[in-house]
Order: C-alpha cells, then sequence, then structure tokens
C-alpha cells in the first residue's frame, strides 16, 4: 500500500446544486457549463499529506498519506436507494445546496434525516456548502440564514463554488482535518 488512509466521502444533496462539478473542480481543477447528469454513483480519487498538529502547535514532520475517494451521487429520488449503501461505507459527507435554489436549501433536512439513519454514526462529520456562491446576483439564501441553519444542526457552513474554485479544496481539506481528529 502506499498510502497510510483511505477516506471515503460522499457528496449529497438535490440534484442540480453543483456535487458532480464540484467533485471536478477538486480532482481536476476544471468546470464544465453542462454535464450528463449523473446517473448512479460515480468516484473521483485524490492523493493528499494530512500533516496533523503536534502539542506545541506546529505541523509534524511526517504527513500522513490519504487516498481520497471523493462519491458522488445523484440526487435523484428514484436513485436513493443505490445511494443507502454508501452512507455506511463513508467517513465524511459534503452536503451541498445552491444559494440561488430555495428548495435545494429546504432539503436539507431530509438529507440530514438519511444521514442520520443510515451512516455509521449518530454525530458524523458534515460539511454544509452554500454552492454558486459566484452567483451572487441570483442569491435567494442569505449567508446568515445558511450560518444559523448550520449551527442549529451542527455543522460547518462554508460557502463554495464549483465555478471559481472558491472554498473547494477547503472544504475537502477541512473535512479530512474533521475525520483525521477521530482516528
Ligand atoms: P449535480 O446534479 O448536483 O451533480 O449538479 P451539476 O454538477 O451537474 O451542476 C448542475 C448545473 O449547475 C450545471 O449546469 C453546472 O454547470 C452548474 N453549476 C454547478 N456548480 C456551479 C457553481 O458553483 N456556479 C455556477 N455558476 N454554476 C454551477
Ligand atoms: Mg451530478
Amino acid at each position: 500500500m502506499d498510502y497510510d488512509y483511505l477516506l471515503k466521502f460522499l457528496a449529497l444533496g438535490d440534484s442540480g446544486v453543483g456535487k458532480t462539478s464540484f467533485l471536478f473542480q477538486y480532482s481536476d481543477n476544471v468546470f464544465h457549463e453542462k454535464f450528463i447528469s449523473t446517473v448512479g454513483i460515480d468516484f473521483r480519487e485524490k492523493r493528499l499529506i494530512y500533516r496533523p498538529p503536534t502539542e506545541d502547535g506546529f505541523l509534524s514532520q511526517r504527513g500522513q498519506r490519504i487516498h481520497l475517494q471523493l462519491w458522488d451521487t445523484a440526487g435523484q429520488e428514484r436513485f436513493r436507494s443505490l445511494t443507502t449503501a454508501f452512507y455506511r461505507d463513508s467517513m465524511g459527507f459534503l452536503l451541498l445546496f445552491d444559494i440561488t435554489n430555495e428548495q435545494s436549501f429546504v432539503s436539507i433536512r431530509n438529507w440530514l434525516d438519511q444521514l442520520k439513519t443510515h451512516a455509521y454514526c449518530d454525530d458524523p462529520d458534515v460539511i454544509l456548502c452554500g454552492n454558486k456562491a459566484d452567483l451572487e446576483d441570483e442569491r435567494v439564501v442569505s449567508e446568515e440564514r445558511a450560518r444559523e441553519t448550520a449551527k442549529r444542526y451542527g455543522l460547518v457552513y462554508m460557502e463554495t463554488s464549483a465555478a471559481s474554485g472558491q472554498n473547494v479544496a477547503k472544504a475537502v481539506e477541512l473535512l479530512v482535518d474533521m475525520v483525521m481528529k477521530r482516528m
């Protein structure tokens, strides 16, 4: 094995919020205007080095080699049963909504219910991503409202853009930190 840890993360959220775009932006630094809608499930891979903070606050010399598998899902209801098995295997979750789409924000609750039912534990690490942050003119969910909701559910909140790349790597890396702290 040429890595120390294999971490599986799962991207969730309604269809069209930008899950596939987000994962492509993270793994390949590309953004496509038009994507064929995801059928079933697929994953992207990436290697990174995790350096746990030492007691004196400095980063340790030897990093852990992380092999990341980022699983994509189709948001469609009819595929939900297909993704169920993947909840169990995932150690961290990226829950996306689209800041220009009210319904995708309302759906967060349902996704969290699914998560709590199927995840490996009661309080898995989740980052809530308010995606399409580049579309500020079309925003319908304010950052304040999103932060309140995240706080209520005990989630970390970040505003992301799969188009510009804003906070995409940061969100994934923060999730790696959170998950690795449990190891
Ligand atoms: P998925 O169904 O959640 O996988 O969503 P997709 O990744 O297929 O994205 C749906 C549509 O939104 C596509 O047309 C994307 O180009 C677009 N999109 C995704 N993320 C962003 C973003 O951050 N900003 C903008 N402007 N468009 C995005
Ligand atoms: Mg997709």
